[in-house]
């Protein structure tokens, strides 16, 4: 049996064409994934997925969406008030809120503005029972502050593109969030996200691609895809010494639970 993967965190509106998308899926699939959440984190992606109808049964592979600011886009914010946001919601295949949270690497919008509307979509979260992405960048320490103070253990919290080092990704799991590894764990430089995927309980592992952003080590340069997320959790199977179908197997049920999908 072949291995299948579940690619949980691509922004497919991002991709390209619609033609270009349908394509991208077919050898997506061809790769052995099975289930994409398909992330919008700002207006354009968001009417760019309605546009493409990206859901459901566009292709043979499950796709979801999510929605929710990332922390650069943190200034569409007054166009996306909870009446706005619960029409969204409305729609079955939304089952996740985000990538929202705090980038402090690039100072494109202020920190207080950032961890006032991460504050807004985690209430929103937690008051409609949805799972939350989470975007952090040289932001961990207030990320896990905050998390602490407010989550109490009530939503499901994904850690997208995790960048930090094991102590971290401990605390992190800790206060029950999901750790998410892409491409960049793959990179030579990467030493300490390698140490992180090593420190966590499989169950807490998941595998994504952000396409069509960081590309992993092989396919430098190229415009990313979801098919390389077999490749990003065969080499973490690989350097945990784990069986590939056994863990990839293990990384897609983790993602279902994470999403709350049966
Ligand atoms: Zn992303």
């Amino acid at each position: 049996m072949a291995n299948k993967y579940f690619d949980s965190h691509a922004h497919l509106a991002s991709f390209g064409s619609p033609e270009d998308i349908l394509g991208m899926l077919d050898r997506s699939f061809e790769k052995g994934v099975r289930g994409i959440l398909n992330i919008c984190s700002d207006t354009e992606e968001l009417e760019k997925t309605a546009r493409l109808g990206i859901s459901g049964s566009a292709s043979k592979i499950k796709i979801y969406n999510s929605f929710g600011l990332h922390p650069y886009s943190v200034t569409q914010a007054a166009d996306f008030p909870v009446e706005r946001l619960d029409g969204i919601f409305a729609d079955k295949s939304f089952i996740c809120v985000g990538e929202v949270g705090l980038d402090y690497y690039r100072k494109i919008t202020s920190a207080e503005k950032q961890v006032e509307i991460f504050l807004f979509f985690l209430e929103y979260a937690l008051s409609r029972n949805l799972v939350l992405c989470v975007h952090c960048r040289d932001a961990y320490e207030d990320l896990i502050r905050i998390l602490g103070e407010k989550r109490n253990n009530k939503c499901g919290i994904i850690i997208h593109c995790f960048s930090g080092d094991k102590d971290i990704a401990v605390k992190l799991e800790r206060l029950g969030c999901k750790i998410s590894f892409c491409g960049n764990i793959t990179y030579p430089g990467s030493g300490k996200i390698r140490e992180a995927a090593l420190s966590l309980d499989a169950s807490n592992i998941l595998a994504e691609t952000d396409t069509p952003y960081l590309p992993p080590q092989n396919k430098r340069g190229k415009k990313n895809y979801p098919g390389n997320v077999a490749y990003i959790c065969d080499y973490i199977a690989d350097i945990r010494s784990e069986d590939r179908e056994i863990f990839s197997d293990k990384i897609y049920k983790n993602t279902e639970e994470a999403l709350g999908l049966g």
